[in-house]
């Protein structure tokens, strides 16, 4: 990295550090987009990196939609040509490491939405929804556990309730049942001021009632960079990273070995990553962007000939 620099960079300065660099990670909320509106200038900024022969690659948290969701999603807001290929979520990662390395044998008892499930059923794990369980209501003294769970994976989930708690502490009881979340997210901010929890609330719940720690797949583990990595064979001294969150984003790049940028489209603001740097704590170190800029739209005048 650029050493935690947190250095603002724009015009020559930023067309020289994506010269620099083969492959550009991009976070999606709050870089490429904030909710359904593309962040002005990103479809044109992405078009760019391509044409100077940048792999793109883009790195969300969000595990509420199967990739090929993602990729409408990316054409819908007027990007061109984003392959599933190119997308990296918190769920399609979550289900490559079940299968790939942890190479389960048995059910994932899986708390999340659409895309969780979607993920992990699309790389032919065998998933037990509490939502798509039917038979009779049971009460928390005398519902029914599948014996083949082998897996408890945690993420965001708009019907959470006190019986997926229940079975999921239950299952966790045996030390043997892995235990996933797809990413650690505290909330996320939603139009009009509002914020929604985010799979981070809801693993730390789990947490609490099985005394035990999960294993977090998304952004700030390494995991997801493993996961691009050795499909695409990425080097880290030539990527870098682009995030909103310094918590997250900032961080990952930093476990990672990539180099930073902060975009202030999203949710993390330069007081903070200020703050971070003038910190005494080395720990806090790693949450400092190696560079900040505005928007990716920024890139486009770095970008044009
Ligand atoms: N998870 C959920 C449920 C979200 O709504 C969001 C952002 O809106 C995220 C995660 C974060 O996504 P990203 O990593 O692309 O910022
Ligand atoms: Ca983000």
């Amino acid at each position: 990295g650029g050493g935690g620099g947190c250095r603002r960079v724009r015009g020559p300065e930023l067309r020289e550090l994506l010269a620099s660099k083969r492959d550009v990670l991009f976070d999606c909320d709050g870089v490429i987009w904030n909710g359904e509106a593309a962040v002005a200038g990103a479809p044109e900024a992405v078009r760019l990196l391509k044409q100077r022969g940048k792999r793109v690659f883009f790195v969300t948290n969000n595990c509420t939609r199967p990739r090929c969701n993602y990729a409408h999603k990316f054409s819908r807001l007027g990007f061109s040509g984003v392959a599933e290929e190119e997308i990296f979520s918190s769920a399609y990662c979550s289900a490559a490491y079940l299968r790939d390395v942890a190479q389960l044998r048995g059910k994932v008892f899986a708390i999340g939405g659409h895309g969780v499930l979607q993920e992990l059923r699309d790389a032919g794990l065998d998933v037990v929804s509490e939502d798509e369980a039917d038979g009779p209501d049971f009460s928390i003294y005398d519902f029914p556990l599948d014996p083949e769970v082998r897996a408890v994976l945690v993420g965001f989930d708009e019907k959470f309730n006190f019986i997926k708690l229940a079975k999921a502490c239950c299952y966790l009881r045996d030390s043997e049942v892995l235990f996933l979340a797809t990413d650690p997210d505290p909330w996320h901010p939603l139009r009009g001021g509002r914020i929604t929890p985010g799979s981070g609330s809801l693993t730390a719940a789990l947490e609490t009632a099985s005394s035990r720690k999960a294993m977090v797949i998304g952004k700030p583990s390494r995991f997801m960079f493993e996961c691009i990595a050795s499909q695409f064979d990425l080097d880290p001294a030539q990527s870098l990273m682009v995030g909103d969150r310094l918590e997250t984003d900032i961080l990952f790049g930093a476990n990672c070995g990539l180099s930073t940028v902060l975009t202030l489209t999203g949710v993390s603001t330069l007081e903070q990553a200020q703050e971070y740097k003038d910190s005494e704590s080395p720990e806090k170190k790693d949450f400092v962007p190696d560079y900040v800029v505005d928007s990716i739209g920024d890139f486009l005048e770095a970008l044009e000939e």
